[in-house]
């Protein structure tokens, strides 16, 4: 007898759950019956409604109202309902106890044994059906999930890629989109033939085979009750597809199958699908259980969500809304996410340090565990080639262990001297260079420091037999092979867990889960396809691998719930928090099949993305209504650094009418709630029952201090000595310049092909210098237009000579940089051209002018003394008794100069000093990269008083100890060798 079908809607979530909770009791007539199996979407949600289970009917001992039994036609045990446990089950695990109730002996195939098929598969079929695209490790993952889908869809890909290639023929001769298609076919045919013909030879069974073989067995592999709370495939990816639908429909032994949704999700054309497929099911409508009190936190009346600065922010928020709530069971509250990372690491912080505990039932990606992300920069030393920044960061890694020549542990000093040296040595990449580079250390030839060489050769050492043993994956090899290699000089080098570490379980699980991975992938490969292929095909496959296995965290029994969107259905909670709405994360982007255009898989019953969207808006708004008390709504503003912006879902906040809007008190959004918030408050408490022994230290320390200033602000100091070139960075972002010259952050050395930039421009400057040196020798001066032909030839003798110094591999692009191309004016020509039209006035030259005294500046209250110190690039004196200050720019014209003006100040001082008089002469820049380079930034006294004033002003402002993160303009971070360091705390103000 075919199964009863019955499609159950439930007004809102609360009924929806107390509908599922009434058909997990066993019925008052049969309490011998088999428990339910619920399918669900993911293995977060099984555990939230196991928790529901138990606390509701256990704990609660909630009993379902007669009218509700009769509506579902579920009369339960009359003396107190009996909990049939039921299996909580994701659609692939439905699968999974299916093939054990029909004890088949073949087992299931892995994905990850298919995957390797396809590749086999397709490399034949590319034999005789050449692929429009290079084959590459991604495409093979996206060709079984094609044809997959196609079979879940009921079709049959054989016949559909025949009707498309029949379909494509004729437009194929005009259209070389349609000729592509038609070429991309004929290779999927033979692909999928090729596929099915081997997978057909394994032992072991795929889904499809599965379906068809359970179909054909009168066993009772399915339990006679079936409860489906999630929606079809057009609405969920967890979704049941048609073949399941039919397969559902089919069972025998099947007696009930309740498929429950809301009214919205109704609302949005479910049941309107499904009945399509079930024209008998039974409709059941369940009104409201509970009177909808929901309200919506708000901190303003025109905006009804709460902006973060950053996820972090958001998790701190969350942690004060709760401390103010103080709610008397944590267990009530939910923090709803619909990416676990980063909020997962950010609450194992921010929420301990808040003394709130926490549960969740969550899982995260295995590749995002700290071992396993060391196994990736073990791929990307090869990968990279051996370069510098590979290597070193592979060094730093806590999960690596590469013992000194003498045995000892690495030091983070040699580690950081290695890398001074390869980076001055400029090494890029390649084990005969750093073999080169090392004999040449040996034998003291080095761009480096002396004192960094000995530290580098040693940890030289230490590594040169782990890039040997990874050398030998440079050549193309059977995969199998390769995974065999670099498991071999992974274990050579990686960390063992201690027991002593803090998060040795959690290693061990990571560890134990790469292996696995790794040694699956091993044999899979040996066992169906050797091909010699390429060290990146196989490494993207075991990186793909790794990202798809996630690790379960230590789950905590009690505390506020985290939980993702999809398992938050299944909670019951008077207050829940949204947070992440963000674009592009609620609802999140849909993964396209790349192989075909929408309108050509429309006729397969193709997910439809309209269908998905509005489900996706229905499941949203449900959950806005899920907390029987409060919900809440966070929008951070950047997310890892880069600005975001909020989610279009944000609208259904409009469901709230203005009564049901809760404000909160702004007081209650900037309440203390960790340690660091204790430490950092006005007034801080040493003896606070929270602060361990460090932190009360820390504390009482920080009270002997001078108040805090607030964000941005130290303590007032007063500079010895100041370069206008660090001042002007001042100007730029003055947080910049507070890393870089109060905290004396290094910046990361970085690897450039030729010259690095300020290498590059301090040879500009020496070259320069030394033509000019040469014409003074000469017994010349100025140059008139008549000198032209001569000191070109003087200039380029000396650039010549200059670029002798150069290491040979940097000089042709420093050659074409000075003399140009027949496209590009080079920098001499450029110079001279200017000294012809603008400076033939000129009766003295100083080069590299040294500045080091005091000066007396015009400030805003008269004048100020401050010491300067620099080099000018050149100082003129003009035949009218002028002084001229020039400085040299590679790039174009700067934004925001100090420099000639101060400067002048500065050399009109010192003229004064030895007793002579000089007036301002037009001072500017040589702008190198301008088609007119000379830029004259001081005219007058007047504009050179003006920028030595606001010199003065950058300098009080240092002095005070105002450093706030405010660049000049927000591009400038772009390039900022700060970031790391810097909160870029203006984001938010515009
Ligand atoms: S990232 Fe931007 S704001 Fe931060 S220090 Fe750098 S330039 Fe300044």
């Amino acid at each position: 007898m075919p199964a009863v079908i019955r499609l159950i809607q439930a007004d809102d979530l609360d009924a929806w759950q107390r509908v599922v909770l009434t058909l997990c009791l066993a019925p008052g007539d049969r309490q011998d019956a088999d428990a339910p199996v619920v399918v669900v979407p993911n293995r977060a949600a099984a555990e939230q409604w196991r928790r529901t289970l138990e606390e509701r009917l256990l704990i609660e001992q909630w009993r379902p109202p007669r009218t509700l039994q009769t509506a579902l036609n579920h009369d339960v045990v009359p003396g107190g309902p009996a909990l049939l446990l039921p299996q909580l089950v994701t659609r692939d695990q439905l699968y999974d106890i299916w093939h054990r109730a029909a004890r088949l002996r073949a087992p299931r195939l892995l994905l990850l044994t298919r995957e390797v098929v396809m590749g086999a598969s397709a490399r034949e079929a590319a034999r005789s059906q050449p692929p429009p695209f290079a084959l590459r490790p991604g495409l093979l993952a996206e060709m079984v999930r094609f044809h997959d889908q196609v079979e879940r869809l009921g079709g049959d890909t054989a016949r559909w890629l025949d009707e498309a290639a029949a379909l494509l023929a004729d437009e194929a001769a005009s259209d070389r989109g349609a000729a592509r298609l038609l070429a991309q076919s004929r290779f999927l045919q033979a692909a999928c033939a090729a596929f099915r013909e081997r997978i057909g030879a394994i032992d072991g069974i795929d889904e499809a085979a599965l379906r068809a073989t359970l179909l054909g067995i009168d066993s009772c592999w399915c339990v006679p009750h079936l409860i489906v709370t999630v929606g079809d495939h057009h609405a969920d990816p967890a979704g049941l597809w048609p073949v399941d639908l039919d397969l559902l429909g089919a069972v025998p032994t099947l007696s009930r199958l309740d498929v429950v949704a809301t009214r919205r999700q109704v609302a949005e054309g479910l049941f309107t699908r499904l009945r399509r497929q079930w024209p008998d099911a039974v409709e059941v409508r369940i009104g409201r259980l509970r009177p909808s009190d929901t309200r919506l936190e708000t901190t303003s009346t025109e905006q009804r969500w709460m902006t973060c600065r950053d996820r972090e922010e958001e998790v701190l928020a969350y942690a004060r809304r709760i401390k103010v709530l103080r709610p008397v069971n944590l267990s009530a509250c939910a923090f709803v996410y619909r990416r676990p990372l980063p909020y997962l690491y950010a609450a194992r912080h921010l929420l301990t340090s808040a003394g709130l505990p926490y549960q969740s039932s969550e899982t995260v990606p295995l590749a995002a565990e700290p071992w396993a992300a060391a196994l990736d920069l073990l791929m990307d030393v090869v990968l990279a080639g051996f370069t510098r920044a590979a290597i070193v960061t592979l060094l730093r890694s806590p999960h690596i262990a590469v013992p000194m020549p003498d045995g000892t542990a690495m030091m983070a000093t040699d580690l950081a001297a290695f890398d001074r040296v390869l980076a001055r040595d400029r090494y890029f990449g390649s084990l005969e260079r750093f073999d080169e580079l090392t004999g040449a250390w040996r034998s003291g030839q080095t761009a480096a420091e002396r004192r960094d060489v000995p530290h580098a050769l040693l940890v030289a050492e230490a590594v040169r037999p782990l890039l040997a043993r990874l050398a030998s994956l440079h050549h193309p090899a059977p995969g199998d092979e390769q995974v065999g290699r670099l498991r071999d000089a992974w274990r050579s080098c990686a960390r063992a867990p201690h027991a002593a570490d803090e998060e040795v379980s959690r290693t061990r699980r990571t560890q134990a889960s790469v292996d696995e991975v790794l040694e699956r992938l091993q044999t899979a490969i040996a066992a169906h396809d050797r091909a010699v292929v390429p060290v990146r095909d196989t490494f993207t496959v075991i990186r793909r691998w790794i990202e798809d296995r996630t690790l379960a965290l230590d789950r905590g029994e009690h505390g506020v719930h985290l939980v993702d969107v999809e398992a938050a259905r299944y909670g019951t909670f008077d207050h829940v928090w949204l947070a992440g709405l963000l674009e592009g994360e609620w609802p999140e982007p849909t993964t396209r099949d790349i192989f075909y255009p929408s309108f050509m898989l429309e006729r397969l019953g193709w997910p439809d993305e309209r269908a998905r969207a509005a489900a996706l808006r229905a499941r949203f708004a449900d959950l806005l209504t899920l907390p029987a008390r409060t919900c809440g709504v966070s929008v951070p503003e950047l997310d890892q650094d880069a600005v975001v912006r909020p989610s279009a879902l944000l609208d259904e906040l409009q469901i709230f009418g203005s009564d049901q809007l809760l404000a909160l008190a702004i007081d209650d959004l900037a309440v203390p709630v960790t340690r660091e918030d204790a430490l950092l408050a006005a007034a801080p408490v040493p003896d606070a029952p929270l602060f361990d022994p460090v932190s009360r230290h820390w504390a009482t320390w920080r009270l002997d201090r001078p108040p805090r200033q607030g964000i941005g602000h130290t303590g007032p100091a007063v500079g010895e000595r100041y370069s206008v070139t660090a001042v002007e960075r001042y100007l730029q972002c003055p947080f910049q310049y507070f890393a870089s010259r109060v905290l004396a952050l290094r910046e990361d050395a970085e690897d450039e092909a030729g010259l690095p930039a300020r290498d590059a421009g301090l040879f500009v400057h020496d070259v320069l210098h030394a033509c000019f040196a040469r014409w003074h020798a000469l017994g010349q001066t100025a140059i008139g237009p008549d000198q032209h032909a001569r000191a070109r030839e003087v200039f380029a003798e000396v650039a010549e000579q200059s670029l002798r110094t150069l290491p040979p591999t940097d000089r042709p692009l420093e050659r074409v940089r000075l003399f140009g191309s027949s496209v590009a004016t080079g920098l001499i020509e450029k110079v001279l051209r200017t000294e012809i039209e603008s400076f033939g006035d000129v009766v003295r030259r100083a080069l590299e002018h040294d500045v080091d005294q005091v000066v007396h500046l015009p400030a805003a209250d008269g004048t100020r003394a401050v010491h300067l110190r620099g080099r000018v690039d050149r100082v003129d004196w003009t035949r009218d008794g002028g002084l001229r200050v020039i400085d040299y720019k590679t790039g174009r014209k700067p934004q925001h100069a100090l420099q000639p003006g101060v400067y002048v100040h500065a050399v009109i001082a010192q003229e004064r000093d030895r007793g002579r008089t000089a007036t301002v002469a037009p001072s500017g820049f040589i702008a190198l990269r301008e088609d007119v380079p000379w830029i004259q930034a001081v005219t007058s006294p007047e504009d050179a008083d003006a920028q030595a004033r606001s010199f003065v002003e950058a300098v009080d402002q240092i002095e005070a100890g105002a450093f706030p993160v405010r660049p000049a303009n927000p591009f400038r971070c772009q390039f900022c060798e700060y970031p790391g360091v810097c909160r870029k705390d203006y984001v938010g103000d515009e």
